[in-house]
């Protein structure tokens, strides 16, 4: 508190992302973090670019990257919309879009970002319970709102929801916008870019930090209707015309064209993950179905906080939420083989004891 501070900087309750410990032989399984670096061809463009040209500003409309995005999703580059990571991307979607006299809608269990955004822009909002398996039911959802957001796959549980579901929310509310947070939609689940030509009033938005490795870079991007980007430019353009400098565009661009990178990684992302749930299910966890690059899994009869310390001592790091619900849950993101191997054979010491 100091006495410098508005009332309204007073009152904010600000997110706390999971922490970044410096200590060394840390194995960090706590933010999603992919464990295989960016594609070597993203390391090279940023390499060459740093040179006298960076006391120019940027290109205004990072059109080159926009270009590379739309190509890829099969879109016109007016429906890209591209910024200083996707919560900077959805922070511009709350304050222009979700921001409605009617309450927004999103689920009880899902990326904790979402309440800090509907305070700072001061929308009302509900949160509506997920079912007792922990899925979304989109019968829920049909009920008077000022638009919908949620993540798909969904976050901290790791569960996906199918496209036709999206469509039927997208056909119920033609006259509010409905965002799904595809920050893990390369790991499982389709992509719900194919419905963004028949439904004007779809924003999908996507990181470059999880499946592309290049969280420290901080890129990410909507998708939608002309109409909707408009809306997040007219924002932007009141606010930081420029979130992205040349490095940034130069690597996303880059890490679009490694194509090949990009399927292995996620492949053997994905393969460890599935490994890791059989192993953790044979230790007497629970896991939920995981479209992540992380699982969310309960021990039968351990306590998830106990066995976060106890894995904090031998120097792994996975995240514990103390929230109703979800505080039996640990979320674990996966790692190389050698930290997976390691967080599976230290937790077989723990429970062993
Ligand atoms: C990680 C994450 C983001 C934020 O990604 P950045 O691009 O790094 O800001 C957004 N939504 C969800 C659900 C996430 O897990």
């Amino acid at each position: 508190m100091s006495k410098y501070w508005s009332d309204f900087v007073s009152q904010l309750e600000p997110y706390v992302p999971g922490e970044q410990p410096k200590i060394s032989n840390v194995a960090k399984l706590n933010a999603n973090e992919n464990p295989y670096g960016p594609s070597p061809q993203a390391l090279e463009a940023m390499q060459s670019l740093a040179n006298d040209d960076l006391r120019l500003y940027p290109p205004m409309n990072a059109d080159d990257l926009k270009q590379t995005i739309a190509h890829h999703y099969s879109l016109v580059k007016e429906q890209i919309f591209v910024s200083n990571g996707s919560d900077e991307v959805l922070a511009h979607a709350f304050n222009g879009l979700l921001k409605q006299s009617k309450p927004l809608l999103f689920p009880d269990i899902s990326y904790s970002f979402y309440p800090v955004f509907c305070q700072l822009y001061g929308i009302e909002y509900e949160q509506i319970p997920l079912t007792d398996d922990f899925s979304i039911d989109i019968e829920d959802y049909k009920r008077t709102n000022g638009g919908i957001i949620f993540p798909n796959p969904n976050a901290p549980t790791g569960r996906v929801l199918g496209l036709e579901a999206i469509e039927q929310l997208l056909r119920a509310n033609p006259d509010t916008v409905v965002v799904v947070d595809e920050a893990y939609v390369d790991f499982g689940g389709q992509s719900a870019v194919a419905l963004i030509n028949q439904h004007s009033n779809l924003l999908v938005v996507h990181t470059m930090s999880k499946s592309r490795s290049l969280a420290g870079m901080r890129i990410g991007y909507g998708m939608g209707s002309v109409e909707l980007i408009e809306g997040l430019e007219r924002i932007k353009n009141s606010f930081n015309p420029f979130p992205l400098g040349q490095l940034q565009i130069a690597a996303a661009i880059a890490s679009f064209n490694d194509t090949e990178y990009f399927q292995q990684t996620c492949e053997r992302i994905i393969n460890s993950r599935d490994q890791v749930t059989e192993r953790l299910q044979a230790l007497g966890f629970e896991v939920l179905p995981s479209a992540a690059n992380f699982v969310f899994a309960r021990h039968k009869d351990t306590h998830a906080e106990a066995l976060a310390l106890a894995l904090r001592e031998q120097g792994l790091i996975v995240r514990h939420f103390k929230r109703p619900r979800i505080d039996q849950f640990l979320r674990i993101t996966i790692g190389n083989e050698q930290q997976n191997a390691r967080l599976l054979s230290t937790l077989h010491e723990i429970l062993a004891a």
